[in-house]
């Protein structure tokens, strides 16, 4: 108990009874505030499962403050401030966070500042689960993990989840990254091709030979090659990243390691829809929507 006294509001829960001409039925029910959705949020992905150089959970807001209307996306962006300024959302959940280096003024010159002023000005709190979503027993990895059907799933490395409320959202294992085998081996130019399907991209960067058999694949969103130990160690043929740099490429290339490169977006943006679904079905009352504005600043020319 917070000793708070619950924010209550109207709702008008039907017609006009028969025999009680001109009285509604109205019937006061307590109003989601922003502090039942971080709860919710900090359930589904424990926030002592975010690495330790992060910056995650309320990042802007009063928990106090009612929720009617929120927008999930991967970044916040001048587009994403201005859809969710247009939709009179109450809160955006941003998987990456804003604020990651402390800042000295808040001013409308500077991109960041812009943005901060216009979602305060607006109102609007701001949500972040980063790497703690990233390793829950429900969150990016074990996604794409499912997507691939992998057998046998595991992290890459173990985190012990702290929650234990018994919810489907919570069963598995939670750690960074994961690593399973494929229902069938394939051809690593099999994969690459299932990988795309898999994640809506017309194209992707492989390191690799392309007839390489791969058995066990490794999986860590957005950009993740510091697990390239981490899948060698546990017996991967190849890694799902989103992106790689060129030296990690060839130490993965010398290792034996085959990198599968979707792009950041690609592989982090699925997770951000699912996400908007989850949070729809939790609090029914609410509109939740992914960002329809947000795309992949990188582009195939
Ligand atoms: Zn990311």
């Amino acid at each position: 108990m917070t000793g708070r006294m619950p924010i209550l509001r109207r709702r008008i829960r039907g017609l006009t009874p028969p025999g009680s001409p001109g009285q509604c039925l109205l019937q006061v029910v307590p109003m989601t505030t922003i502090a039942d959705i971080t709860h919710f949020l900090s359930e589904l992905a424990p926030l002592t499962l975010a690495e330790s150089w992060d910056n995650v959970g309320l990042l802007i807001g009063d928990t106090a403050r009612p929720v009617d209307r929120i927008l999930t996306c991967l970044t916040v962006t001048p587009d994403v401030v201005a859809e969710a300024v247009a939709l009179r959302v109450d809160l955006i959940v941003s998987h990456h966070p804003m604020l990651f280096k402390p800042i000295q003024r808040l001013v409308a010159s500077d991109p960041q500042g812009s943005m901060l002023l216009s979602l305060i000005g607006a109102g609007i709190a701001l949500y972040s689960p980063h790497t703690a979503f990233d390793s829950a027993s429900a969150g990016i990895n074990q996604q794409l993990a499912e997507r691939f059907g992998l057998l046998g799933v595991h992290p890459l490395r173990i985190k012990p989840n702290p929650v234990t409320s018994g919810s489907p959202l919570l069963e598995g294992a939670s750690g960074a990254g994961r690593y399973g085998d494929l229902p069938q081996p394939c051809t690593l130019d099999e994969l690459c091709e299932s990988t795309k399907q898999q994640l809506n991209i017309a194209s992707l960067q492989r390191v690799g030979s392309p007839a390489a058999t791969i058995r066990r694949l490794g999986i860590a969103c957005g950009a993740a090659a510091e697990f390239i130990p981490d899948a060698l160690a546990a017996g991967c043929d190849a890694l799902l990243t989103g992106e790689a740099r060129f030296h990690d490429c060839l130490r993965a290339r010398d290792s034996g390691l085959a990198l599968i490169l979707p792009g950041h977006y690609a592989t982090e943006r699925p997770a951000v829809e699912t996400l908007a679904d989850i949070l729809q079905s939790h609090f029914a009352d609410l509109t939740v929507s992914a960002s329809v504005q947000e795309h992949d600043p990188v582009e195939i020319v």
